[in-house]
């Protein structure tokens, strides 16, 4: 998938579209099937700015990216349980003596 952003000559208006890839676009355009949903016109252009690409690597990184993220949390978890657990760890000892020599 590829997503366009197109202007339209006409008003200016500029909006995204998607295509399966950039033969698609240049197809509906000749056959004048792209048009502005502001004033009709199908005075279509594509702009200059980048064109988004969704492919597999991209959503491979970003599972990387947020496995990662997980992974630095889950540390962070594991740290405060151990900072946790001596501090609650002290507290149980104390009530355990105390329950039992009471
Ligand atoms: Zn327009």
């Amino acid at each position: 998938m590829i997503k366009y952003k197109l202007i339209c000559k006409s008003c200016n208006n500029i909006f995204d579209s998607w295509f399966s890839n950039s033969k698609e676009y240049e197809k509906l355009k000749k056959k004048k099937y792209l048009n502005c949903y502001i004033c009709n016109s199908r005075e279509i252009e594509k702009t200059l700015m980048a064109p988004n690409v969704i492919n597999s690597s991209e959503v491979k990184t970003q599972d990387i990216s947020k496995i990662k993220e997980i992974k630095s949390k889950l540390r962070e978890f594991k740290k405060f349980i151990k900072d946790n657990f001596k501090y609650v760890g002290n507290e149980f000892v104390y009530e355990a003596s105390s329950i039992h020599y009471d």
